[in-house]
């Protein structure tokens, strides 16, 4: 039986962070197991005809001075700096992301009813909703009118639930709040200001984003990553994890990075009340058409963001857009994201059809373009749903983990909505934890040395 002081499933970004950190603490050997042929998980990419896709848009957004300058080592000078050109297109207009601070070139009625509604939650704050929803949110922050033509067609397209059944938790980071000068500024001129999150992104000049895994797995040791190896069961109370492929490997610690909804269902054994808790957990998948085509677009857009109903997708960007060696020469590529809750039955080729028809209606592909690639990926566990039961199941859930020796981190493991970086930071940060832990458990019991095991 192959034996490792830590044993990581999963090689995105969490597990391969957590191993090269490791590493570099250098106390605790460690071995990731990985389903697919290659690493990267969510941030891979792959070829077909001469186009790179990513898993629809990623981007990285670079807030933490570490990791930063990892990002920036790891990618030496393959990384461009891009300022954001995104926006929504409604009302056959474009305006400026995001939406409530900037209204300008819609229809007047539009602007008049966005503007009151806004002024109203400042004037008349005893008139908007209180409730600890995310539509209550939305209307308190924004009011009824930015609500009305932005944030609730929007995000019940990307949540396909209603909105009072989300709390805030996840928003923070991701839906900017303009000031009031802002908001009437954007309403009556073409404010050209950086707003948000991610006003500005660094995407790779050439590889699509699958060069940030790869680079972290060149790091790693030789065979410390076990690709085309899926994790079949873990047995929590032996701590032996049953991999295709290789066999039975022991454990001290796991590190699982899987989404935490396919890890309880492998791991054994679990309370009811954990059982329980893993049933509550919600999520969306994202189902992502590629798309390739003969024709160089002018636009000069990274992402366009569709509220309106009538087209069948919440969100397209182009890839081609990112990095010229994304596509080949007078060709452009597309991502063309929609999402439904997990499970439910979707039948691609009657989507396909109304995202293309959509696509030529807003003027995306015109009659003469031909398509060059078509590519469906759906990421099966896109979207993290934030109800009102997920934050006590997930906390129970981790409570139980560390009680038996495993972390569940990354961005589905941890059962959260986050980004690259942060996901990057997740593996630094578990593996520091089990350099300390592990070192204070060994001085506290002499006699179960925890050696790197072979
Ligand atoms: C639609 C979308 C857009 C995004 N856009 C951005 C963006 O623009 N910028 C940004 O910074 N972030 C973005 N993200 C977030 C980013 O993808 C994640 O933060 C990050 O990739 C998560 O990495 P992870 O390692 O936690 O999970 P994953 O990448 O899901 O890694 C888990 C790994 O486990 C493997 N696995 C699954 N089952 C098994 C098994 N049984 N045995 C062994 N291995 C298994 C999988 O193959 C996978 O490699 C986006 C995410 C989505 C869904």
């Amino acid at each position: 039986m192959i034996k490792t002081d830590v044993l990581i499933l999963g090689g995105g970004l969490a597990g391969l962070s957590t191993a090269y950190h490791l590493n570099r603490q250098g106390s605790l050997e460690s071995l990731i197991v990985e389903k697919e042929p290659s690493v990267g998980g969510t941030a891979g990419s792959f070829e077909k005809n001469g186009f790179v896709f990513d898993h629809t848009g990623h981007l990285l957004h670079l807030h933490d001075a570490y990791g930063k300058k990892l990002v920036l080592e790891l990618l030496q000078g393959n990384l461009a700096l891009h300022q954001r050109s995104s926006w929504i297109y409604s009302r056959g207009i474009y305006t400026r992301y995001p939406f409530q601070a900037n209204t300008h070139g819609l229809p007047s009625k539009v602007i008049d009813e966005c503007l009151l509604g806004f002024f109203k939650t400042l004037h008349r704050p005893d008139s908007v909703p209180r409730g600890p929803s995310f539509r209550d949110w939305c209307l308190r922050t924004f009011g009824a009118g930015i609500c009305k033509h932005f944030m609730f067609p929007y995000n019940e397209k990307l949540w396909r639930r209603p909105l009072s059944e989300l709390n805030t938790e996840w928003q923070g980071r991701f839906v900017p709040k303009p000031s009031a000068a802002e908001v009437l500024c954007g309403a009556i001129l073409d404010q050209r200001k950086f707003f948000g999150y991610n006003a500005t992104f660094r995407y790779p000049r050439r590889g699509g984003i699958q060069v940030l895994p790869d680079a972290l797995a060149a790091r790693l040791k030789p065979g410390q990553v076990r690709t085309g190896s899926p994790a079949l069961a873990v047995d929590l109370r032996e701590r032996v994890a049953s991999i295709q492929g290789v066999g039975e490997i022991r454990y001290e610690r796991l590190v699982n990075t899987l989404p935490l909804v396919d890890f309880l269902d492998l791991a054994r054994p679990l309370p009811s009340e954990i059982s329980e808790a893993r049933g509550r957990l919600r999520y969306n998948t994202v189902y992502c058409l590629n798309l390739g085509f003969d024709r160089r677009d002018s636009s000069g857009r990274h992402w366009v963001y569709y509220p309106e109903n009538k087209y069948p997708f919440y969100r397209v960007g182009y890839y081609s857009r990112f990095a010229q060696s994304n596509s080949p020469r007078d060709a452009t590529s597309l991502y063309i994201e929609t999402t439904r809750p997990a499970g439910v039955a979707v039948d691609l080729a009657r989507l396909e059809n109304s995202m293309l028809k959509g696509l030529r209606e807003c003027g995306i592909l015109r009659r003469s373009d031909r398509i060059l690639v078509k590519l469906w990926k759906p990421i099966r566990c896109g979207y993290v749903v934030y109800d009102f039961a997920r934050a006590a199941s997930v906390n129970a859930i981790m409570r139980h983990l560390a009680s038996v020796g495993a972390d569940s981190i990354g961005r589905y493991g941890a059962w959260k909505y986050s980004f690259m970086e942060e996901t990057l930071l997740d593996g630094k940060r578990c593996a520091e934890q089990l350099s300390g832990l592990t070192a204070e458990a060994a001085s506290q019991s002499p006699e179960k040395e925890l050696r790197p095991l072979r």
